[in-house]
């Protein structure tokens, strides 16, 4: 059992003023598996009053000091990396490979990634008798969600310490253990006390409590739109800056001259990934008429590879939902699309035989999917795909933007024009060409109402800086 009643404040862990207590749970076995504490508004004022005190001096810090203290940073989170990737499956019930080869090595690619900017990053320009100079932005305020614990909240720690800002992070409180690690981490890594301060929580109370807080100057958000919606709001009363990560429907653009096994094996991949919880996970797959039985034969071949079951058994690629909640409501989302007409091709509601105990859900496609059916147009955060086919690539490229989100877009083809008119064509923040693999200093953010801001690299520092003309200098 994991226990830390403590939230860490002022370079040290120290009791919540309150005494009510959050369970965690695990999601391949529903027990309960650690237990933090509610953080109370006082618990939190306490942060901010550290995270403001340390600010002066840590603002002050050079570029080559803070570039030591993110490799410091680094180094001291590989020590932990059997700790962290146990916790990640524990908390999220991530398959152990993936636990290790993407959230234990996401969250390290970040602080790597930070001090590698640093580097050539200028924090002073000179124009004529005018110098502009960017600035920490301040106190920043992150809250994060359950679905990548390491990457969510490093991206935002390496970004704002690279800055020079200090920080309170509020992780979700259904995965508050690896965030929990991270504060060792830094312990370990000498960061100086008051710049990073942890409070967890419930949104109501620790996370409301960020976005209205008159001493926070920036909040970096991850999660759901409505919540971001909310934090927006709070924000607006103290003018405060806001960087928001929401939600995405991501589409897949698969052009006809592309080999279909190989475009369904990316399609698959991009759907079951983190058992469907992810905010860029390409969920509505778009097929040229022509091609279209071919790739439902294609799918059904694939599919099989990836198994779902206990995430401590190394063949497993999908693990369970991270709650009930969550269980139910991808539930409601395959009953949804039955209902609206779609075509199941695999899976459906219920859960994969032989799995009772967890939040296990069958890794589902459905095809003769409309572009304004809500399955394909509200994200649902579980192993869903929607096929839906086009007459040509402009068809393809109105279905692909036809929805509220622009966080991710994909294509898979052969001719490099069609390709570029169709990665250029998509209004979303990040395309992905023929299955390429992640880049740690491209921006990552959405369009429309995916969010707002771009974290990652030089672009994540950037979100966390202020800038000032000096003119006549
Ligand atoms: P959520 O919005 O419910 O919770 C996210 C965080 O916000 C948690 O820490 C939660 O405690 C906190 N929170 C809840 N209410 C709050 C409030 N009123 N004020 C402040 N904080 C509050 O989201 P979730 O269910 O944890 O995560 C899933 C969502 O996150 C999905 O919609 C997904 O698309 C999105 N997401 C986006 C990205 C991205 O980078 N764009 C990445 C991952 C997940």
């Amino acid at each position: 059992m994991r226990i830390q009643l403590k939230h860490f404040i002022n370079g040290e862990w120290v009791e919540s003023t309150g005494s009510r207590i959050i369970d965690v749970i695990n999601p391949a076995t529903e027990e309960v598996i650690g237990q933090i504490s509610d953080g109370t508004e006082e618990d939190l004022n306490k942060a901010v009053a550290a995270a403001r005190a340390a600010f002066p001096s840590f603002s002050q810090t050079t570029k080559e000091e803070r570039i030591q203290l993110l490799n410091r940073i680094a180094d001291e989170y590989e020590k932990r990396k059997g700790d962290i990737v146990n916790v990640i499956t524990q908390e999220l019930g991530a398959p152990l490979s993936i636990s290790e080869r993407t959230h234990y090595n996401m969250g390290l690619a970040h602080f790597r990634q930070a001090a590698k900017e640093l580097e050539t990053f200028e924090f002073n320009e000179r124009r004529g008798n005018t110098v502009i100079r960017k600035e920490p932005i301040g106190v920043s305020g992150l809250i994060t969600p359950w679905n990548f614990p390491t990457n969510q909240t490093a991206t935002k720690l390496a970004s704002a310490f690279a800055a020079g800002c200090t920080v309170i992070l509020k992780p979700s409180e259904l995965t508050p253990f690896a965030a929990i690690i991270l504060a060792e981490v830094f312990q370990a890594a000498e960061v100086p006390k008051g710049v990073f301060n942890l409070v967890n929580g419930t949104g109501e109370i620790v996370g409301n409590g960020i976005s209205s807080h008159p001493d926070i100057d920036f909040v970096s958000f991850t999660g759901s739109g409505a919540v971001g919606q909310k934090i927006t709001e709070n924000a607006a009363k103290t003018v405060k800056k806001v960087a928001l990560e929401l939600g995405g429907k991501s589409p897949l653009i698969i052009l006809d001259d592309f080999d279909m096994k190989k475009a369904a094996k990316i399609a698959v991949t991009n759907v079951v990934f983190n058992s469907g919880q992810v905010c860029t996970a390409a969920t509505r797959t778009l097929i040229p008429k022509s091609k279209h039985d071919e790739f439902i034969e294609a799918v059904k071949e694939v599919l099989p590879n990836y198994r779902v079951g206990d995430p401590l058994d190394g063949t497993n690629f999908l693990g369970p939902l991270i709650s009930e909640k969550q269980y139910k409501r991808v539930q409601g989302y395959i009953e949804k699309g039955i209902e609206e007409g779609a075509t199941l091709v695999e899976g459906g509601t219920g859960k994969p035989e032989g799995l009772e105990k967890g939040y296990y859900v069958r890794p589902t496609v459905f095809t003769n999917v409309k572009n304004d059916m809500v399955i394909a147009q509200e994200e649902i955060f579980g192993p869903v795909m929607s096929i839906i086919t086009y007459e040509d690539v402009d068809e393809a490229i109105e279905i692909a933007n036809d929805t509220i989100y622009g966080l991710a877009g994909y294509v898979v083809g052969e001719d490099k024009e069609t390709v570029e008119k169709v990665a250029n064509s998509i209004r979303a923040g990040r395309i992905v060409v023929n299955g390429a693999s992640g880049d740690y200093s491209a921006p990552f953010g959405g369009y429309k109402q995916s969010g707002i801001g771009r974290e990652w690299g030089d672009y994540g520092i950037e979100e966390y800086l202020e800038v000032k003309s000096v003119v006549g200098m």
